[in-house]
């Protein structure tokens, strides 16, 4: 459930923001069409234009968090050392789960990726083992 939550907040924010955007045009347009006596048309403007800015930036502060913790976990995965999947490696059994790059759900690879950092090694899906340009181990 908490599982890759900056991405969880990333789409969040895009549809509180959408969300937002379409119930502010919505007030503002009930307010001038269906409300009896119809409220000054400034003002409906002003609802609906005003709902629209807010929603674009408070979507920012979410979708922020959500890109921070994207960008950590990837940085995570980079840095620090998973011992315990070597452990992995030696049993060879059949993969299924989440990918540990982009975390998709799939049929997964022993890859032994080697670049700047050092070598790593980790379950990845086959997107990723061939953008990584990983080895099989
Ligand atoms: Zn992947």
């Amino acid at each position: 459930m908490y599982k890759h939550i900056g991405k969880k907040l990333k789409i969040l924010a895009e549809i509180w923001c959408l969300l937002g955007v379409l119930g502010s045009i919505a007030a503002g347009v009930l307010l001038y069409v269906v409300k009896k006596p119809p409220m000054e048309l400034q003002y409906c403007i002003a609802i609906a234009v005003g709902g629209i800015v807010l929603a674009i930036l408070s979507s920012w502060g979410f979708y922020a968090i959500g890109d921070i913790h994207t960008k950590l976990e990837r940085l995570e995965d980079k840095l620090i050392p998973k011992p315990n999947y070597m452990s992995y490696l030696e049993e060879n059994q059949p993969l299924r789960g989440q990918c540990e790059i982009c975390g998709k759900t799939t049929d997964l690879i022993n890859a032994k990726i080697v670049d700047s950092l050092g070598t790593r090694y980790r379950k990845v899906c086959r997107d990723c083992f061939t953008a990584n340009g990983c080895e099989e181990k």
